[in-house]
């Protein structure tokens, strides 16, 4: 009897190690996956810094989901597929320019072009400043990507974006044309995502 429950013991503790091993394992794979979806959804959470004018810049991007821009398609693919993502609004560098070739980070200004225009840096500031001042904001400011959307829906009308935020760029007339377009699919792709309601 002794010898049998001893052995009974010891498959019990075997059996006990094993499950302990088990839970352990599982218990860890759970873990893993949860501290990945925590770093996914703080990823999420992580806000993006954009230039007054870029949120204009954006919009095909937004819209279509597809950019030949090497440092403003991946910002605008990580607000669309998180329309939630807090968007802090600047006039300058900011995480399109930031990471991009072209800009001078002693300067702090844009080399693209400069010889031919060398206006533009000043005008992109100007319009980054107006596109501010339309939607009632201040320079600093931090607003969920779907609300400022719907903010500029409200307030940046195809005049108001030609006549008041993009005025000094020029580039402004072409850009006009599709404005309307563009916001709207902008819009409908945000929404898409649950999150924008126009
Ligand atoms: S550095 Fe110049 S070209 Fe590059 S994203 Fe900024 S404004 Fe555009």
């Amino acid at each position: 009897m002794k010898k049998s429950n001893n052995h009974m013991s010891g498959l019990s503790t075997n059996r006990r190690k094993f499950l302990k091993a088990t839970v352990t394992l599982a218990g860890m794979t759970m873990l893993g996956h949860f501290n990945s979806n925590m770093a996914g959804a703080e990823d999420n959470k992580k806000t993006i810094t954009i230039r007054g004018h870029h949120l204009f810049d954006m919009l095909d991007a937004l819209g279509t989901g597809k950019s030949s821009h090497k440092t403003l398609g991946p910002v605008a693919q990580k607000i669309r597929a998180n329309p939630k993502v807090p968007l802090k609004i600047v006039v300058g560098m900011d995480d399109i320019c930031s990471p991009c070739e072209w800009w001078d980070h002693e300067k702090m200004q844009c080399k693209r072009g400069v010889d031919k225009y060398p206006k533009d840096n000043e005008n992109s500031s100007t319009s980054d400043k107006n596109a501010i001042r339309v939607l009632g904001m201040k320079e600093g400011d931090v607003m969920n990507a779907d609300d400022i959307y719907r903010l500029i829906k409200t307030k940046v009308t195809k005049k108001v974006f030609a006549e008041e935020v993009c005025v000094a760029c020029r580039l402004v007339d072409n850009c006009a044309k599709t404005y309307e377009t563009k916001i709207e699919t902008a819009i409908k792709a945000l929404s898409e995502s649950g999150c924008v309601s126009s």
